[in-house]
């Protein structure tokens, strides 16, 4: 038996970072008043046709869609921002509070081809900021992502950024662009081919070398904004220096969906090979009213967190700090009040349960990270003591049972991470 293609399980020893992560972020986005929200995995497929857009690669090949058994069409998340739209609408979370920061950490589906750091289960870790159309909240959502991102021990990715302006914008500009790559329209990969006529913005989103190389001297969608969208733009670009993050302008960055406007941004490192992006956000103003919803011009960003996890450098290791070794099983029940003890202490343990003799144990607890071993035999039992053994350098104390815990809390800072 096989997890399906592009899914896989995490294991206890790769788990411990999820753990890790999660609980950091979530202390972290505490901090900015950012609050959980949780949405289901399955969603109406509607709800992704009218955000994310057709001829995105999501809508037209990713998407896990199936009917079912009432003849629904259901589909397995492929991101999470619709999904927040769709709660927040559904919620009227708008009727409680102006401004709402929420975030999300959990599973997206998307059928695309595995490679390292692609899957087709994934997770994402996302932030929203829904309510205001201030540039400041798409600062403050960068300088969210860059933290976390700092914070897991990222060091050599760069903040791309752009502006894809407003509809009407982005409508002048797609005649310039369409001008311009209809002389090379032979030489677009076939895909770009069909986009210059139904979505010829996402031609800039082509992973194709030749149709790439094309775009370099195509023109720049800067060159058609207002001066309300550019003064948006500087005023994001201007606080980012102040903050002295680094930040490069891509004037070709658009992004796969299309309920962006104004800011687009992706954070790109060099040391994932073709699946460079680990963290995409941007603005979307109309994606709330367009679903139904009241005004609620919005910013947000999402993370892959398979993609953190092949970056980050501090991964902490669980640590086991008492390992227990018990010498037959009669009379024994003196290891549960001792038991007590280390949990009152909170000290991680392991009882070795496994019956074997003392010296097999012994070579047991040296094989495993504990740090200190207790060894609770018939003249310990006897006597109501321990003995602890330091697997490092193996001194070995005795220790009276009722000093236990103020030996074991005078000492944990020896033993314990
Ligand atoms: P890519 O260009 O790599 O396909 P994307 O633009 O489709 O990325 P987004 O929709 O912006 O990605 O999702 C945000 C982040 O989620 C990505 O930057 C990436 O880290 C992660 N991600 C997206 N798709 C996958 C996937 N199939 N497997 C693992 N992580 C993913
Ligand atoms: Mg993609």
């Amino acid at each position: 038996m096989q997890t399906l293609r592009g899914t896989k399980d995490i294991l206890p020893e790769e788990i411990y970072h999820w753990q890790d992560i999660y609980y950091t972020v979530n202390k972290l986005l505490n901090i900015y008043n950012y609050h959980e929200i949780k949405t289901p995995i399955l969603e109406n497929t509607d709800l992704f046709l009218r955000s994310i857009g057709t001829e995105t690669d999501i809508i037209n090949k990713e998407m896990y869609t199936f009917e079912d058994q009432g003849q629904r069409s259901i589909t397995l998340r492929p991101e999470g921002t619709a999904s927040i739209a769709r709660a927040y609408i559904s919620n009227k979370m708008y009727e409680k509070s102006k401004i709402n920061r929420l975030w999300y950490f959990g599973p997206m589906f998307r059928y695309e081809r595995p490679q390292k750091g692609r899957q087709r289960q994934f997770n994402q870790l996302g932030i929203e900021c829904l309510g205001t159309s201030s540039p400041i909240a798409d600062i403050e959502v960068i300088k969210i992502a860059n933290k976390v991102l700092e914070t897991f021990g990222l060091k050599s990715y760069v903040i791309e950024i752009n502006s894809i302006g407003n509809l009407e914008e982005r409508t002048q500009y797609k005649d310039k662009l369409l001008n311009y790559l209809n002389q090379y329209k032979q030489d677009l990969d076939p895909d770009s081919q069909k986009r210059l006529i139904s979505n010829p913005l996402r031609i800039l989103d082509s992973k194709n070398l030749k149709t790439q190389n094309i775009l370099i001297n195509a023109p720049k969608i800067i060159s058609c904004l207002n001066s309300e969208s550019l003064k948006h733009f500087n005023t994001i670009c201007e606080h980012l220096t102040y903050l002295n993050i680094s930040y490069k302008i891509n004037h070709r960055l658009v992004r796969g969906l299309d309920y962006y406007n104004y800011t687009a941004f992706e954070v790109k490192t060099n040391e994932l090979g073709n699946q460079n992006t680990i963290c995409g956000g941007g603005r979307y103003d109309k994606l709330i009213e367009q679903l139904g919803g009241p005004i609620t011009p919005s910013v947000g960003w999402a993370i892959g967190i398979e993609r953190l996890l092949l970056l980050a450098t501090n991964n902490k290791i669980k640590k086991l700090s008492i390992y227990i070794i018990i010498q037959g099983t009669e009379k024994r029940q003196q290891i549960w009040d001792i038991i007590q003890i280390i949990e009152e202490c909170k000290i991680t343990f392991s009882l070795n349960i496994t019956g074997n003799n003392l010296a097999k144990q012994l070579k047991q607890a040296h094989h495993s990270p504990a740090q200190i071993c207790f060894i609770i035999g018939e003249e310990e039992i006897k006597n109501n003591y321990i003995t602890i053994k330091w697997l490092k350098n193996s001194e070995q104390q005795k220790v009276k049972l009722s000093y236990l815990k103020a030996y074991l809390n005078t000492h944990k800072y020896l033993f314990t991470n």
